[in-house]
């Protein structure tokens, strides 16, 4: 019989994304509604090692389900990667009478609370939060709606000034070796071209398509970069490549950075946090542990920890080919 589950702690652990706070805000109402202890912890594992905890009651999460970050920080741990880092955190744990774990983050944080559910035998759940969407198991990460939104909304900006002046953007969007946002946020802000890891595009290839667009009466054009794209890994020199080799054309570069990792969470993003931290708790009531929570068809699932942090979401193939008809 698995122990019964009185207290439950929650982190943050790796990059932050929007929604965050809402999936805290759920894990501490859903302790909160079954009469469960929460104790939120600071800085991820890094505070899990030192027992940087605070108890936190319903009322204490009020007013977060709209901010962006994460009330807990998060932090990297190099401690926590070490055996001698784990067993302290697993102390702190018993010592402060938790009984189960939730942590919010990517495929690196749920590495570390499978091997710290192997090795202790210590019940944990997790939340997927990053903006890439490229965790095995849920068709949308927390955050991930959010940054598309946000890119959305720059890249229309960007078009206003590109068209007053018929020139070409390259805008550089987050995603790390995925193409996720690169993809859905190029459809939706209407690019010309979108250059994603998964499809190596070529340079002349695009050279080529860049002139088409212009043949065909275009004035202005925008192609979406994701930042693990091959060609554009280095979206200066991709800048130099067509400045070089393409007449007529003022070339212009915007990286958008890190304002994709902010901002409040969309309506999307506050109603996946609040299904999967209700998810998470309860699958630690009723005794599950190594899993974490995720969407699949319309629904809320559990994929074992070892099948989330292999390998990495496909793209959409039907998507890559709507968004070559669209640019035609
Ligand atoms: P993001 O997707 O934003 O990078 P992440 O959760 O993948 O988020 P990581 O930096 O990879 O971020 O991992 C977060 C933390 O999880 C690490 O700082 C480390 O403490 C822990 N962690 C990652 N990999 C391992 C591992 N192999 N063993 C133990 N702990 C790990």
């Amino acid at each position: 019989m698995p122990k019964k589950i009185k207290r439950i702690a929650v982190l943050t652990s790796g990059g932050d994304s929007p929604g965050m706070n809402a999936a805290i805000r759920s894990v501490v109402r859903t302790c909160a509604y079954h009469d469960l202890e929460c104790i939120g912890v600071y800085r991820g594992y890094e505070g899990l090692i030192e027992g940087d905890f605070k108890p936190m009651d319903a009322r204490s999460v009020k007013g977060i389900i709209n901010k962006g970050g994460t009330i807990l920080k998060s932090a990297r741990s190099k401690e926590f990667r070490t055996v001698e880092g784990r067993q302290k955190a697993y102390k702190k744990l018993v010592e402060a009478g938790i009984d189960g774990l939730v942590v919010i983050g990517g495929d690196g944080s749920f590495t570390g609370a499978m091997i710290l559910n192997d090795e202790f035998d210590f019940p944990v759940m997790g939340i997927p939060g990053t903006i890439d969407n490229d965790i095995v198991g849920t068709t949308h990460t927390l955050g991930f709606d959010t940054a598309l939104n946000t890119v959305v909304d720059a890249i229309d900006k960007i078009r206003d000034t590109a068209s007053s002046h018929n020139r070409l953007f390259f805008i550089e969007v987050m995603g790390r070796d995925v193409g996720h946002i690169a993809l859905n946020a190029g459809i939706a802000g209407g690019a010309e071209e979108i250059l994603i890891p998964e499809e190596d595009l070529g340079l002349d290839r695009l050279v080529e398509s860049l002139r088409r667009s212009r043949k065909s009466g275009k004035t202005s054009s925008i192609v979406i970069v994701a930042e693990g794209d091959k060609i554009g890994k280095n979206i200066f020199e991709l800048k130099d490549f067509v400045d070089d080799n393409m007449e007529g054309y003022d070339v212009r570069v915007s990286v958008l950075g890190h304002m994709q990792r902010g901002g409040s969470p969309s309506c999307f993003d506050r109603v996946l946090a609040s299904r999967m931290g209700v998810k998470a708790v309860e699958s630690l009531l009723e005794g599950k542990s190594n899993y974490m929570v995720g969407l699949q068809n319309t629904k809320m699932e559990l994929t074992p920890f070892d099948n989330a942090i292999k390998g990495k979401t496909k793209i959409n193939l039907e998507l890559l080919r709507v968004s070559d008809i669209m640019s035609t």
